[in-house]
């Protein structure tokens, strides 16, 4: 009889794999049950081996329990490319691309089931004319057969949706299965609803608030070609749709679509790579692109599509920036921006508020000796939400009953500052008594079919107003808006964070996207004490391209990304001293490297989360490949270290929050 030896991959944060053997020839990607010390686990396998080493004490594959392999070909090179990429465990990247309950032994297993659906076309969902520039840039990107990441550049309202749609039309009809990707799970419902309009067949979608069983049958019916059409978060970015013809991503500059703990990939990447290993065309979208990709088409790596007429025919809202340093203000309104907003009202439209910060207060803080409530565990104030009258640690989301006395000095004159949604909404529903306020943040629309509540009551109402985080930028459609007001953009503006005009400036033309779909008179105001701040007058254009542009000169000037890559290592550990050291040590280790520079130690922000100090060390070089390397020989290194029992340690590669 044969014996055949296999190296399987564990779900445990081990950079490594073990090697089995089996009288079963097994075909990589499969699911296994092994034995591992006194527990059995699933494994993947990652190789056939032609001889080992050594025989004594293998130990022998338990069982195979499905009838087909796991992940096919590109799927299984893609996770190999990212275990590489982003340094992580290798079996902890495997299971995370497959259903929870397919992670554990039991009695769920991969089988084929019924056979592939149809789709057809709903014709009359599509009885209007696409504008000629959507139709001009449409027949190009049907042209598109192979792998070519292609950038849709298209303004808010310029109608990118349908371009979608009709992308996907066109792979179905080739018998083909299409993947959309969002950034986040409340942009799921509008999109699902289009869909739904236009074609007749399931509409799958895949994210991490659906239960383990919906997301189990989604994953089995793509993986037949029951399922030919996905919409989903970073996590269906290795949803095994059979015969996938395309994959778009839409607002592919959000920062969503990396993961911030844990396994820190990024859908984006993650689904560039899975078009490039299937030879696939892959569709990026947005209003506001990335640097990254406005670089990569400035090298003629990526083509560009441009969309920069709305297809109401109508004029982008004005933005206007609003002088507030001589005004006091009452939950965060001036005065002016009260009677900016009270003018719209009265003439039955709709107003958005858009405020970067969600609960009433950021900070509880006693009026006699200076205490501020804090999270015993975060070095993080908390705040104050006065609609379930607690405080919330934002960094754990720790709840706190609120202390009626201080409890350095027992006075009860307890006061709250700053401004965040709720506040605004106190202020508003005092001054507008009849206009129906709706609220939208993290707070409001966490239980299921609350998203949808929200469009049919801004739907269904005349005039209202809209209050909520930066949830509400992105790519929501509330045609009825006619005025946006931006709260708080100072802070943005003059955040000393590198990318810090990106991120606000992609924020400010986002939000201006939700105003005005089908007004001309439609403006943007923004609250802020320097209205002559320059990035501001350029943002003010709104002419995206124009601060891209700047913002990518600047970055090239002084070699940041993405003419340079940066990667994180963070530490977290109980005891602040040995944290510190660890990092020390590495960045002792690093210093006589060439090409590369160190930044750090550095205290995160906040220093300490559930009681573990944290600390990071910034790693910036020219290459991508070298980078690569260096981080090879980092990892072989630290993993031999006593320290290692003391301190957690991570990579963040290519990271979005650098604090
Ligand atoms: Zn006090
Ligand atoms: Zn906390």
């Amino acid at each position: 009889m044969n014996i055949f030896y296999y190296d399987i991959a564990v779900g445990l944060p081990i950079r490594q794999c073990f090697t089995y053997k089996s009288n079963n020839d097994i075909k990589k990607g499969t699911r296994v049950i092994v034995p591992f010390g006194n527990k059995t686990l699933v494994g993947i396998v990652v190789k056939k081996l032609s001889k080992t080493k050594s025989l004594e004490g293998l130990k022998d594959i338990i069982s195979i329990p499905d009838d087909c392999a796991c992940f096919d070909k590109s799927i299984f090179e893609t996770i190999l490319w990212a275990a590489d990429y982003y340094h992580h465990p290798i079996g902890e990247v495997f299971l995370s691309f497959i259903p929870t309950l397919l992670r554990k032994k039991n009695d769920k297993i991969i089988s084929t089931s019924n056979g592939e659906s149809e789709y057809g076309i709903n014709k009359d969902d599509k009885n209007f004319k696409l504008t000629k520039e959507q139709s001009v840039n449409l027949s190009k990107l049907n042209k598109i057969e192979k792998f070519s990441p292609s950038l849709i550049y298209g303004v808010t309202g310029s109608g990118k949706t349908e371009i979608y749609l009709q992308l996907a039309e066109k792979f179905l009809k080739e018998n083909k299965s299409i993947l959309i990707l969002v950034p986040e799970i409340n942009l799921i419902p509008q999109l699902l609803k289009r869909l739904k309009n236009r074609f007749k067949g399931e509409i799958g979608i895949y994210h991490s608030r659906q239960t383990p069983n919906q997301r189990l049958r989604v994953w089995l019916g793509s993986k037949f070609g029951e399922i030919k059409v996905v919409v989903g978060t970073r996590s269906s970015v290795l949803i095994p749709l059979k015969n996938l013809g395309a994959i778009i991503i839409d607002e592919e500059h959000d920062h969503s679509y990396k993961q911030a703990d844990g396994f820190r990939f990024s859908g984006k990447d993650l689904a560039i790579k899975r078009a490039q290993l299937e030879k696939i065309p892959v569709f990026l979208g947005s209003a506001t692109p990335s640097l990254q990709t406005l670089k990569l088409v400035k090298d003629k790596k990526y083509k560009k599509f441009d969309l920069l007429r709305r297809v109401d025919g109508k004029k982008p809202p004005k933005l206007i920036p609003l002088d507030i340093s001589d005004s006091p203000l009452l939950g965060g309104l001036a005065v002016q921006t009260i009677g900016i907003i009270e003018t719209a009202i009265n003439r039955g439209e709709q107003v958005l508020i858009f405020i970067n910060r969600r609960g009433f207060a950021p900070l509880y803080e006693c009026d006699n000796c200076g205490w501020v409530a804090k999270c015993s565990s975060c070095e993080s104030n908390l705040v104050f939400h006065k609609s379930k009258n607690r405080l919330i640690c934002h960094k754990c989301e720790s709840v706190y009953a609120v202390n009626d006395n201080c409890p350095d000095c027992q006075s009860i004159e307890i006061s709250t500052f700053g401004t965040g949604t709720e506040r605004v909404e106190e202020v508003l529903r005092s001054t507008f008594k009849k206009a129906p306020i709706i609220r939208m943040d993290y707070d409001s629309t966490r239980l299921k079919g609350s998203i949808e509540a929200i469009y049919e009551k801004a739907n269904e109402s005349k005039e209202a107003i809209l209050v909520g985080t930066q949830m509400l930028s992105k790519g929501h459609d509330f045609p009825k808006v006619t005025l946006c007001v931006i709260l708080n953009a100072d802070g943005g503006l003059l955040s000393p964070e590198i990318n810090a005009v990106e991120k606000i400036s992609q924020q400010l033309i986002q939000v201006s996207g939700r105003a005005g779909r089908n007004n001309n008179l439609a403006k943007v105001v923004i609250q802020t004490r320097y209205p002559n701040d320059l990035n501001l007058k350029q943002i003010k254009t709104g002419d995206y391209q124009l601060v891209a542009d700047q913002c990518l000169k600047n970055n090239k000037a002084i070699g940041m990304p993405p003419y340079s890559t940066i990667s994180m290592l963070r530490a977290t550990s109980p005891n602040h001293q040995s944290c510190h050291k660890f990092l020390e040590k590495v960045s002792n280790l690093l210093d006589n490297k060439k090409s590369i520079t160190i930044i750090g130690p550095l205290p995160s922000i906040p220093l300490k989360i559930k009681g573990n100090t944290r600390n990071h060390l910034i790693i910036k070089t020219n290459t991508k490949t070298y980078l690569n390397k260096v981080l090879k020989f980092l990892t072989n290194e630290i993993q031999a270290w006593p320290e290692t029992k003391k301190v957690k340690w991570s990579y963040d590669i290519d990271p979005h929050d650098m604090s």
